[in-house]
């Protein structure tokens, strides 16, 4: 009976991860652990980082996270090593792609370090691999910001395989996971998240009457394009999101952080 209930246990691990390759990125990344957490998810919480990361920021994120995980983007082997010299813009896509190799979950739940969650969203575990929402400027695409997925390696594997035959058609990770995942727009309506739970912050702006409609709606916002809320004050466009970000960073952050450290990270 014990060991019945402890393998059942040990089967179902399921985690959110996120990811974060530079010192600005980590400060999203803390954004992400922080507001899991604070909406009491029963889920394991998981940042994977580079080598590059400082020690001091490494602690920081740990206080926000269950895990933090280290990663190098060139581990998966000489001929990926080699193919990567001359692909460097691929780096960061194999990074996101990492996170299939965390076989000691079940499954987990994939989150940009741009995004806010803003309401318990362990719902997301219910879902089955690949399951994202539409990407707002290509809707047959989806957003790569926010997605359920099945930790395995022979699933890793494949993926990079496809990574380096066919590259990514965006040069991101995005490109490349809707050429592997080809059929998801067609495939399984039960695959397709809602779009509130991977709202773009420009949709306010494009799609106004859906977002006085439905805006109060949002699980969880994502901070898309090149302009990153860390990069800009609290007050600066009015957006609400963006106070909620800022809010959820500094709700602990003075504590729990020396002012230098955080000063000293990059801009
Ligand atoms: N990322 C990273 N370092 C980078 C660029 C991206 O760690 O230099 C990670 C981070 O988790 C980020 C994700 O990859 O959220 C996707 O990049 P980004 O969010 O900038 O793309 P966008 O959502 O704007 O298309
Ligand atoms: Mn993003």
């Amino acid at each position: 009976n014990c060991i019945f209930f402890y393998s059942f246990q040990s089967k179902t691990r399921e985690a959110f991860v996120t990811l974060a390759t530079t010192e600005s990125y980590c400060k999203g990344a803390t954004v992400v652990g922080k507001s899991l957490r604070r909406h009491g998810t029963t889920r394991e919480t998981v940042v994977m980082v580079t080598p590059n990361i400082s020690e001091a920021t490494r602690t920081s994120l740990w206080r926000a996270f269950d895990r933090v995980v280290l990663v190098d983007a060139l581990d998966s082997g000489d001929g990926v090593r080699l193919a990567l010299l001359g692909r460097p813009e691929l780096g960061v896509t194999f990074t996101k792609i990492h996170c299939w190799t965390l076989t000691e979950y079940s499954k987990g739940v994939f989150l940009d370090a741009d995004t806010l969650v803003l309401c318990n969203v362990d719902e997301l575990f219910d879902r089955e691999e690949l399951s994202a929402a539409p990407d707002p400027g290509w809707p047959d695409c989806f957003n790569s910001g926010v997605f359920v997925f099945r930790p395995s390696l022979e699933t890793h594997g494949r993926l990079v395989e496809h990574a380096l035959r066919q590259g990514s058609f965006d040069g991101g990770d995005q490109g490349l996971l809707n050429s592997f995942f080809s059929r998801w727009s067609v495939e399984n309506i039960d695959r397709h998240l809602p779009f509130v739970y991977n709202l773009s912050s420009s949709s306010l702006y494009s799609y106004r009457p859906a977002f006085t409609r439905f805006g109060h709606d949002a699980k969880i916002v994502h901070f898309l394009g090149s302009v990153k809320p860390w990069n800009q004050s609290r007050g600066g466009s009015g957006s609400d999101f963006l106070s909620l970000w800022w809010d959820e960073y500094q709700r602990e952050a003075g504590r729990s952080q020396e002012p230098a450290a955080a000063a000293a990270v990059e801009a």
